[in-house]
């Protein structure tokens, strides 16, 4: 049984507001692992975080069942670091802009 997170401004324990919630970890703009932990929400500011991770994950990327718990579970995405997350943004972004203009990437 792991210690529930505390609220650094309110300081207070904070509630588990909802279990078995779904996150997918992302490398960039590629699907990375599939999550199942708890939100807990401070009933003072209102902040969550998640907390609780199960000891692994759900699926990996290169398992043939990724696809489809990820299709099921409808995971929210999150990123190791801001900087891993605007590389995912900016990869997406390319990649919408090239299927707009059509443009034929030589790989
Ligand atoms: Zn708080």
């Amino acid at each position: 049984m792991h210690h529930p997170p505390t609220c650094m401004r309110c300081h207070v324990i904070m509630a588990c507001s909802k279990t078995g919630v779904h996150l997918e970890l992302m490398a960039g703009a590629e699907p990375y692992q599939l999550w199942s932990a708890d939100l807990y929400r401070c009933k003072g500011c209102g902040a969550e975080v998640t907390g609780g991770f199960a000891k692994l994950p759900i699926a990996e990327h290169y398992q043939k069942s990724y696809a489809e718990w990820a299709k099921a579970l409808k995971p929210v995405r999150y990123w190791s670091t801001f900087q891993d997350k605007n590389r995912g943004a900016e990869t997406a972004a390319t990649d919408e802009l090239v299927r707009e203009l059509g443009i034929e990437v030589i790989e």
